[in-house]
Formats: C-alpha cells, sequence, structure tokens
C-alpha cells in the first residue's frame, strides 16, 4: 500500500472560526455576526482593490507577470530595496514555506516562541526540519527580550521571531532583534514576523536587512490592508541572497488577482489609515473598559484572561460575538479579541462583562 511519508510529529493549523460556520451552527444570519477572532480587517478590503480585482477578472485566463513585476518594483520601492529582495507569495505563510525551503536541510532545526504562531513549526516540518522552543513567558508578561530567545538557542539554523507578537501583542526592540542576530552563530537566519507591522509605531526589522545578511522580514496583506481572502505576503531578505527566489519560489503562484489587488491597495492610504487608527482606539477601548486584565499590544488585536476561556468564547457565541478561544496556543485561561470598528469593539466588550458577571 502507498502511504504518504510519517507525518505524525506534523499538527493540523486550527484557524479562528469562520462566520459562516457559526452562523450556520446558532442558525443566525452571518450579519448579525459579530466576527473579531481572525485579525481581519473590520472594515473589509479596500475600495481600490475591490474594483481592481473586478477589472483584473477580464485577464485570468493569463498567467500573472507584468502585474507580478509591478507590484514586487512598488513594494522595492517602499522598502527602498533591490527588486530581488522582495519574495512575493501567495500569504505570508507561504512566504514563510519560501524562506524554510532556502534553507532547511532535512534534519535541520529552527527555534519558535511558544506560545505562538502555529504555521512556524509546521512550515518547517513540512520542510523536513525540526521544531525546538523558546518560551515568552507570561509571569514576565509576554515580554521578549534577547535573553527570552539566546537562552534556549542552540545553534538553529532559522530562529523565528514575532513583533507583535500573536496572540499576545508583545513588541521586541529593534535593538534586542539586533543582538539576537548578532550572539546567533553565523548560519543562523532570523525571520522577524511583521504581520502586524503597520499597527505598531515601532520601527520596521527591514533596516537589519539592509545592515545585515542574517535577517529577512515577513509582510502580509491579510491584516492592515484587508486581503486576507486572495492569499498575499512577502518577505524582504538580504541583497546578498535574494537571487534564490528565482531558485525556489512555485511559478506564478500569486495569482493575478492578488497581485492586482495588492498594486491597488498600496495605494489607498485612507483605507490604511482609518484601520490602523481604529485598530489603535479598539486597544484602548478594551484595555479601559473590560472587566478582566487586557495585556498591552501593538497589534489589531488584544489577549484577556477571562479564567475559562473556552467557556467564555462559547457563551460570546451564543451572544453573536465570535473571539478567539487561546487553547490552542496554550493559554486555556485567555482569549483574544480582534480590534472591531467602534460600534463592533463596543458590543464586543459589553458582551464579554455581561459574561464574565454571569
Ligand atoms: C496572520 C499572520 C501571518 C500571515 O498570514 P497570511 O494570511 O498567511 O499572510 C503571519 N504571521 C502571523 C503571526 C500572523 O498572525
Amino acid at each position: 500500500m502507498v502511504t504518504p511519508r510519517d507525518l505524525s510529529s506534523h499538527t493540523v493549523y486550527r484557524a479562528g472560526r469562520g462566520i459562516e460556520e457559526v452562523a450556520r451552527e446558532l442558525d443566525m444570519d452571518p450579519d448579525d455576526l459579530i466576527k473579531l477572532a481572525s485579525n481581519e480587517n473590520p472594515f473589509g478590503p479596500s475600495p481600490k482593490a475591490v474594483e481592481a480585482v473586478q477589472a483584473a477578472a477580464e485577464w485570468m485566463h493569463s498567467y500573472p507577470k507584468a502585474s507580478h513585476t509591478d507590484l514586487v518594483a512598488k513594494l522595492a520601492a517602499r522598502w527602498n530595496v533591490a527588486d530581488e529582495q522582495v519574495w512575493l507569495a501567495p500569504s505570508g505563510d507561504v512566504a514563510l514555506d519560501y524562506l524554510a525551503r532556502a534553507f532547511i536541510e532535512p534534519g535541520d532545526r529552527v527555534l519558535v516562541p511558544t506560545p505562538g504562531f502555529a504555521y512556524y513549526p509546521m512550515s518547517a516540518r513540512y520542510h523536513h526540519g525540526e521544531v525546538a522552543e523558546y518560551r515568552i513567558e507570561k509571569d514576565g508578561g509576554f515580554a521578549q527580550t534577547p535573553e527570552t530567545v539566546l537562552d534556549s538557542y542552540d545553534g538553529e539554523r532559522i530562529v523565528y521571531l514575532t513583533t507583535p507578537h500573536n496572540p499576545t501583542g508583545s513588541e521586541m526592540a529593534l535593538e534586542d532583534i539586533e543582538t539576537v542576530a548578532e550572539e546567533t552563530g553565523e548560519d543562523t537566519l532570523v525571520v522577524v514576523d511583521e504581520a502586524y507591522g503597520e499597527f505598531t509605531d515601532a520601527p520596521s526589522a527591514v533596516e537589519l536587512v539592509e545592515s545585515r545578511d542574517d535577517v529577512a522580514v515577513l509582510r502580509t496583506f491579510s491584516k492592515a490592508y484587508g486581503l486576507a481572502g486572495v492569499r498575499l505576503g512577502y518577505a524582504l531578505v538580504p541583497e546578498e541572497w535574494g537571487d534564490a527566489y528565482a531558485r525556489i519560489n512555485t511559478p506564478f503562484s500569486v495569482s493575478e488577482l492578488a497581485c492586482r489587488a495588492g498594486i491597488a491597495a498600496l495605494d489607498d492610504d485612507d483605507h490604511v489609515e482609518q484601520t490602523v487608527e481604529t485598530a489603535r482606539w479598539a486597544r484602548e477601548y478594551v484595555a479601559e473598559h473590560a472587566n478582566a486584565p487586557v495585556w498591552d499590544s501593538g497589534g489589531n488585536f488584544v489577549l484577556v484572561e477571562v479564567g475559562d476561556g473556552e467557556g467564555v468564547f462559547e457563551a460570546m457565541k451564543n451572544e453573536g460575538v465570535i473571539v478567539r478561544d487561546c487553547s490552542s496556543f496554550g493559554l486555556s485561561e485567555c482569549i483574544r479579541i480582534t480590534c472591531g470598528t467602534r460600534e463592533q469593539t463596543k458590543t464586543a466588550v459589553a458582551t464579554l462583562n455581561e459574561v464574565l458577571e454571569s
């Protein structure tokens, strides 16, 4: 019998619950639900991106070529890097795969944060890598210092940093990221995941991509740009090895529609500004009004300690507010609430407080 290779150490990605899924289960209209579970953009996509995708529908029969080139050039100009340094991918997750594909030899180890983003270990294992963990301690307020990482470092091939960190919202200072890069071995790549980079005031680690050859930065259009459904992301990599992309990327993996959406979204400053401003307001609002401890967050979400995370998740869901139960992150006493519109956020906090009271 033919069977897949041994996948027993592989885990299954557990996404936040979809709105249609919950609506069906509760027999409710999806429009009556507030979904704050997956850090999506509460304002939807940029209207300019919607228009661009509608227009691009006419070209669906041809492979994406010019649009890929144009989007890469636009991103390169924005970050002040060469075109080869932009590794465009059909999602941030796949950009992580491209880095793993380019770096990991069978048996190489990577170092991932726990709690942390589930896809780092998954991606490493797909590429025949092995996984070690460093802990981000709740006792320490989930602070990320160089020691947090370096105390567990043992020559791994890739070290993943997340700032702002999902699901805690904590951040790592640029100088601390540089210390990690400096103190890790010559063959170690430091991947700085900035999926939530638009929501923080902290500078991007892209300046380390410029000054060093061992740091790559990950970015996505899924969060601030509201394009989670088209799947679009990229890595920014050092010039020294940027040309490896041509040897590892899956041809035409970023669709014509995604490229066109990305190009348009990058020109829609109003949409991003509204998104970021509202997220900052919402973080403050939840921290101030929730009757539960809330950690400081640099992202478009906050982590809240509620005691019985799953119970609170269920009770809020029954009231039409879907948040993220954090047991898959090993934080069963917490929920993560995505920043909604002002109205959604107020409803979510009111619902949370009611649930906590009963
Ligand atoms: C959302 C997210 C990503 C990437 O998401 P894609 O939708 O695959 O682009 C990467 N890292 C973290 C920490 C995220 O939360």
